[in-house]
């Protein structure tokens, strides 16, 4: 799998008594190695917020589409430019820490609402149709 930017955002307690988030840009091949790298740059850097809580990690740009990422052609080619080849993104919800997916258009960057794999899959297919 290829890197891509991650934003990981923590909110956590500073030493000036505020509650306030915490953003580490990070290169990672999915969530769960955005968050490791992400919580090895915060003991690195010495950062003085304390009891920091993950909020949310989520793709800084888009990856670029590539035939691989819907070689198997599960997904519909964009409604909005009919680019073939979209890319399932895999994002953390920040609600409830849920691993979710959109899909995006690398092309145009038409893009939706994250939900779960099956759904968001179900979605794109559906806004095809519905044009
Ligand atoms: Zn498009």
């Amino acid at each position: 799998m290829q890197k891509i930017n991650y934003v990981v955002t923590y909110m956590g307690n500073y030493p000036c008594g505020g509650y306030h988030p915490l953003i580490v840009k990070t290169e990672a091949t999915g969530v769960e190695s955005a968050i490791s790298a992400a919580q090895n740059a915060i003991e690195d850097d010495r950062i003085k917020a304390t009891d920091l809580t993950l909020l949310s990690v989520v793709p800084e740009t888009c990856p670029p589409s590539t035939e691989d990422v819907n070689g198997n052609g599960e997904l519909k080619p964009c409604p909005f430019c009919g680019n073939p080849h979209v890319s399932l993104v895999e994002t953390l919800r920040e609600l409830d820490g849920e691993n979710t997916y959109f899909v995006n258009c690398g092309c145009c960057n038409a893009s939706q609402l994250p939900d779960s794999k099956e759904r968001a899959v179900h979605d794109w297919n559906q806004r095809e149709e519905a044009q």
